[in-house]
């Protein structure tokens, strides 16, 4: 059989650990037999990153503003343990941090259903995906305990020294204040990446917010979005035959729990964390969901939401059989491998990205499964297998 063509190379990221054991595993054995594979390789395993200094990051990232696509494996984000195992130069920052700063993108999980593994919410029928703004409010405040009684002010200063200034509060006695910020720029940028990738996958957006309570910080991201939908985003969305919907938080979730899902839901930072991890555990397991970034000028970058799976990692190194599941990595390639068809006009390749996600589903709902599935799938005559045997069922199908 002769391999499918690709035009333009994906930029590829390896990472570190367990998933980067997977990630070799997954191009042998269900990518290279059949597609004649073309990436630009970037080792961000953290070895690698330390002798570059963690300019490999950055070159990554950079390379995929210019392809436009991007997978990426799991990384180690460095802390004093790691420091120490990998005896590093500098604690690096996290790379999807790096990423994000350069690509100034949005985050978007949703989980993979199968058959036999219902989501504890009966009436999802769709997947939900979730879209996290991934910048300010409680992530980046500033926060005093109050050892009252003491006055709480807020003050703006201009560069000409102008001021504005508000009393938050009065206090008789100890409390705590904190002060949050975000800027139109960021909001902007999230709401397009939301708005687009509305559009690209052609399912409703919902976004939610507390603007009657936080009339001005909330207001100001309503705004930023109803502002956006009606100048540039109406007649494509009605052309599409998808909708844009604005409501309040509680509002969102109480109309998500008795949804049939199919929609991307964008949320700020702080709701978008708590959900996703609702989500994530509503649908079962992080091994099965799937995340990508995408830049407000269109540039993707797609990874798994789980990390390196250390533990199965340092088992794999004693020489054990490890049974991690490969599937958020797998949809990870998929995922770019169909973007990038699109963007290069190959069907062929475009189809076998939807095949290899048909298949890898199959093989789960027909009873070959990953250990972490074993409690999550309902099926008689379960057959859990290591990484390596999952995938090769899998190449069987396709
Ligand atoms: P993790 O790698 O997601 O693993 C936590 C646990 O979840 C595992 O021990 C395993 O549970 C289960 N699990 C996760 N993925 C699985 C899979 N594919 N198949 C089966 N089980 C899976 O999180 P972590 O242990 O907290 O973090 C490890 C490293 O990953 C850290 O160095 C962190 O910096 C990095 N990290 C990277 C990213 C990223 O690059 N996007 C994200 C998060 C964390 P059992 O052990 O019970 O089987
Ligand atoms: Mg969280």
């Amino acid at each position: 059989m002769a391999k499918i063509q690709m035009k333009t190379p994906l930029v590829e990221m390896d990472g570190d650990e367990m998933t980067r054991i997977i990630w070799k595993q997954i191009k042998d054995i269900v990518i290279e037999p059949f597609v004649d594979l073309k990436t630009e390789y970037f080792d961000l395993g953290l070895k690698h990153r330390d002798e570059t200094n963690d300019q490999v990051t950055i070159d990554a990232a950079n390379r995929t503003n210019e392809l436009g696509v991007a997978v990426k494996c799991a990384t180690i984000t460095p802390n004093a343990q790691r420091m120490t195992e990998y005896d590093l130069h500098s604690m690096w920052k996290s790379p999807n941090g790096t990423i994000r700063a350069i690509l100034d993108g949005t985050v978007f999980r949703a989980p993979i259903l199968v058959n036999g593994i219902k989501p504890f919410v009966s009436c999802w029928e769709k997947p939900i995906t979730i879209a996290r703004h991934a910048y300010g409010d409680v992530y980046r405040d500033t926060e005093f305990v109050v050892d009252g009684p003491a006055r709480a002010d807020l003050v703006l200063t201009y560069p000409d020294g102008r001021t504005e200034s508000q009393t938050i509060f009065e206090y008789k006695g100890a409390g705590v204040v904190q002060g949050l910020y975000n800027t139109d720029k960021s909001i902007e940028a999230f709401a397009s990446s939301c708005f687009q990738y509305a559009l690209d996958t052609k399912q409703d957006l919902w976004f939610a917010t507390k603007d009657t309570i936080s009339k001005k910080y909330d207001g100001r991201f309503k705004e930023i979005f109803q502002k956006m939908y009606d100048e540039q985003y109406k007649d494509k969305f009605e052309a599409a035959g998808i909708t844009y919907f604005y409501t309040l938080i509680d509002d969102a979730v109480a109309r998500v729990m008795r949804s049939s899902g199919g929609f991307v839901w964008a949320l700020k930072n702080y709701d978008g964390d708590v959900m996703s991890d609702m989500l994530a555990s509503a649908c079962g397991s992080l091994a099965m969901m799937t995340s990508v970034l995408v830049s407000p000028k269109g540039v993707y970058e797609y990874e798994a939401a789980h990390g390196t799976v250390t533990r199965h990692y340092y088992r794999y190194l004693k020489g054990e059989q490890t049974s991690t599941n490969p599937m958020a990595t797998l949809f990870a390639w998929s995922g770019a491998l169909r973007k990038r068809a699109q963007l290069d006009n190959l069907p062929e390749l475009e189809a076998f990205a939807d095949k290899l996600e048909k298949a890898s589903i199959e093989t789960i709902e027909e009873g070959t499964i990953t250990g972490d599935l074993n409690n999550l799938l309902d099926k008689e005559n379960k057959n859990v297998v290591n990484t390596e045997d999952f995938l090769k069922a899998i190449a069987a199908k396709l």
